[in-house]
């Protein structure tokens, strides 16, 4: 039996963008229901993110006129992570299957048949990624491949070169609820889910109407939150820093020492003062990043992740569901 599509696609004053892709994903719908690859039931669900312009108009319109649009407004504007996250929330209540892509139709739709090819493979989540980044200016590309290699070295493991195109069955969605971190960063939190998962690649297209809603500054602020909340890393360097600034005014503290027995020629006081400085600046960096690292304990707790996932059970012989 097929399966129930949703494709989820979060919008910030997309107006421009919004009729080409409401007729392109709606045929895109047809057809793949025509040739049985999912239900009839299945829709376009859109989430407006506090737009400031007609976007969230033009949905309800949509709405009236085509059975396949459906749509979720947030209160104002939340962001991308939060809005995506919305749109995965609602639509798994009512279907089997969701993606979730950007409004601006830069992500390859046709790329949705593999996607589900793979799901039908036994594939809980799959991740589209880029196969090149041609369109991109030299500046997008290269800051975000250097983005990827610091999360990647800081250990939070990214898949390269996917954005937010990706399918995710019912099962991966309800595990992505238990996640229930405040600092959303789904690019890192979704790879922990487990599963069987899949690449699959496509080509990214430009932008095919409005601006960028990723100016700089979201885009640097992005980058922390996934590297602060992938990572307790950083906190880490600063105890090593600390330990290594410690170890090493302890040997000057000996040197200044043995220079001033010996050759008995620095001014009077100076010994003192600069091993003083030097001992107590090494000591209180290593005391920072001690405290750093209970911070960072407290902050992955908070976060109250789960600890582990069970993906089946074997039910016992005998007891009534499993229990004796
Ligand atoms: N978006 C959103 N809320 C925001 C910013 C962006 O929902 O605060 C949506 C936007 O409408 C688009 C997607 O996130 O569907 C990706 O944004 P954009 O295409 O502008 O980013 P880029 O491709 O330039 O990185
Ligand atoms: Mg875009």
């Amino acid at each position: 039996m097929s399966k129930i599509l949703y494709v989820v696609v979060p919008c910030y004053n997309e107006e421009e963008v919004l009729e080409l892709t409401t007729n392109k994903l709606t045929e895109k719908l047809k057809n793949m229901i025509k040739d049985g690859i999912i239900d009839k039931e299945s829709k376009i669900m859109y989430v407006n993110d506090g737009s400031k312009d007609k976007t969230w108009e033009l949905i309800e319109k949509y709405n009236k006129e085509n059975k396949f649009v459906t749509g979720v407004c947030l209160s104002r504007n939340r962001g991308h992570q939060n809005a995506l996250l919305a749109g995965l929330m609602t639509a798994k209540e009512y279907a089997d299957i969701v993606i979730s892509m950007d409004a601006d139709l830069q992500d390859d739709i046709d790329a949705m048949d593999k996607f589900i090819e793979e799901y039908n493979n036994g594939c809980d989540i799959v991740y589209g990624v880029r196969s090149s980044r041609e369109k991109d200016t030299w500046f997008k590309k290269n800051t975000a491949l250097a983005f990827y290699k610091i999360m990647n070295k800081l250990g939070a493991e990214v898949v390269y070169n996917h954005a937010d195109y990706r399918l995710m069955s019912k099962r991966a969605l309800n595990e992505l609820e238990n996640y229930e971190e405040v600092n959303l960063f789904l690019r890192g939190i979704i790879p922990l889910i487990g599963f069987k998962t899949a690449n699959v690649e496509y080509v990214r297209a430009e932008r095919a109407a409005g601006e960028s809603k990723y100016p700089l500054k979201k885009m640097i602020n992005f980058a922390i939150e996934g590297i602060l909340s992938f990572s307790v890393k950083p906190i880490r360097i600063i105890t090593s820093t600390g330990f290594c600034i410690s170890a090493l005014s302890f040997i000057y503290l000996i040197y200044v020492i043995i220079s001033h027995i010996v050759n008995n020629a620095t001014e009077p006081g100076w010994t003192t003062i600069i091993a003083l400085i030097c001992l107590f600046g090494g000591f209180q960096i290593l005391c920072i990043g001690i405290i750093g690292e209970y911070i960072g304990k407290i902050y992955s707790e908070t976060k109250r992740r789960p600890r582990f996932i069970i993906e089946k059970t074997i039910l016992q012989d005998g007891g009534k569901d499993g229990k004796k």
